[in-house]
């Protein structure tokens, strides 16, 4: 792995590489950087990165609309484009995107580096339990289980059941899933009598949401498979920019193929540590992989707290305490505190008698109110209830309703899971 100084000269040459591609020929940036001046005969240098406009989702979306069908924000001819991929539009509009072989190649080689860290190749047997529709992260996860050098199979179009008995049949040692979609399997493995814990699974790792680096969902997980779990981030416009090494429940940013910086999504200025050296704010990301179709200080809308105190994995890579905290917009703010949904989805997952749940929230000011619909699978439901409630509020002084709901009521996930959401008053 690079230390520091290598690392951060092979960013420079790549956002150098990147800036001139983009600046000659990609009409999106060259309009966008075109009134401060910039062009291919006045290239941004590295250092100034900071100081260039972000991109959000928004921008993007509307450029697609207005430029259909793929938008302005592409470096090369159309025909030099050899794959097309699909964002789920959770929070808008999906956008397309397309990659040529080199972005391709990078973009596989970032979630190669997850597998890497997890300790996943040659032998392993890896199976891939997505639906296999247009985002980008499956195609992904998938071609590069075949380059780390294991036997990979792919688990779209079957139902749960048919999952199980192909994994245990062929002798799993990988599963890569959400982890939501793992809770769910070790829940139907529990109902038929199936002993995953027992079986050769020695690593999950997940992606498509955030969760895996949740402590209370890690310890359910483990302990359902027998295994340790992974977590991962990535988005289709974005690529596989997070993956967990074994040190703890983080995530590191692969700085071969991005840049991370940390914001403050109100005023949109740079975060300053704190005095821990924790960079708390938006994540926001610069592909230097993906000349092709890339994004250049992208607000991910992912909120973090980044540290850049090295890990002792020796990647050399910041770190992201806690993986993603919570999605910008679904933070809460309690007495001046941010609470995030991953905090309260730890203390639902230190019931074991909770099984699924979702959380309904509404913010005026200071005034934060929370509902929380759980599934009481065992007990007695009414005291299962009352002592999650005196842990909420024990932990961030917050006095949520806590409804108890029939067993296998709520929504189960396979994709993204959305648990959180926001309730207008
Ligand atoms: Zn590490």
């Amino acid at each position: 792995m690079s230390p520091p100084s290598s690392l951060s000269e092979n960013q420079k040459s790549r956002f150098e590489r990147l800036v001139a591609e983009v600046l000659a020929s990609n009409p999106f940036y060259q309009a966008k950087y075109r009134p401060l001046g910039l062009d291919s005969e006045r290239l941004p240098r590295f250092e100034e990165l900071h100081r260039l406009p972000l991109t959000r989702k928004a921008e993007l979306v509307e450029d697609q609309a207005s430029h259909p069908p793929f938008g302005t924000d592409l470096t090369f001819a159309l025909d030099r484009y050899s794959r097309l991929h699909v964002t789920s539009g959770t929070s808008g509009h999906p956008l397309r995107w397309l990659d040529d072989e080199e972005s391709w190649d990078a973009l596989v080689d970032c979630w190669h580096e997850a597998y890497r860290a997890a300790g996943v190749g040659r032998p392993d047997r890896v199976f891939v339990a997505f639906s296999f529709g247009p985002f980008l992260g499956f195609w992904t996860a998938f071609h590069a289980a075949q380059r780390s050098g294991a036997l990979v199979i792919p688990g779209g179009t079957l139902t749960t059941v048919q999952r199980l008995a192909s994994m245990l049949d062929i002798e799993t040692t990988a599963l890569v899933c959400t982890p939501t979609y793992a809770l769910r399997l070790a829940e139907t493995a529990q109902q038929r009598g199936l002993d995953l814990a027992a079986s050769p699974i020695r690593v999950t790792l997940h992606g498509g949401e955030p969760g895996a680096s949740v402590p209370n969902v890690r310890s359910r997980i483990e302990s359902a498979f027998g295994a340790s779990c992974f977590d991962h981030a990535g988005a289709t416009e974005v690529g596989s920019w997070g993956y967990a090494c074994d040190v703890g429940a983080n995530l590191h940013v692969n700085e071969r193929h991005f840049i991370a910086e940390v914001i403050d999504p109100e005023t949109l200025e740079p975060v300053e540590p704190d005095a821990d050296g924790i960079e708390c704010g938006e994540l926001v990301l610069t592909t230097l992989s993906r000349i092709g179709s890339p994004v250049i200080r992208y607000r991910t809308g992912d909120f973090v707290r980044l540290t850049r105190r090295p890990c002792s994995c020796g990647c050399g890579y910041v770190t992201l305490l806690g993986g993603v905290l919570s999605r910008v917009d679904d933070m809460l703010i309690v007495r001046g505190v941010n609470v995030y949904p991953s905090a309260i989805e730890n203390l639902v997952r230190e019931l074991p008698e909770i099984g699924e749940f979702e959380m309904l929230a509404a913010q005026e000011r200071e005034m934060a109110e929370l509902l929380l619909r759980i599934e009481v699978e065992s007990g007695r439901p009414g005291v299962v209830a009352e002592r999650l409630a005196r842990r909420v509020r024990q932990a961030f002084s917050l006095r949520p309703t806590v409804e108890t709901v029939e067993p296998g009521s709520l929504p189960r996930h396979e994709g993204k899971a959305r648990r959180f959401k926001r309730r207008v008053r």
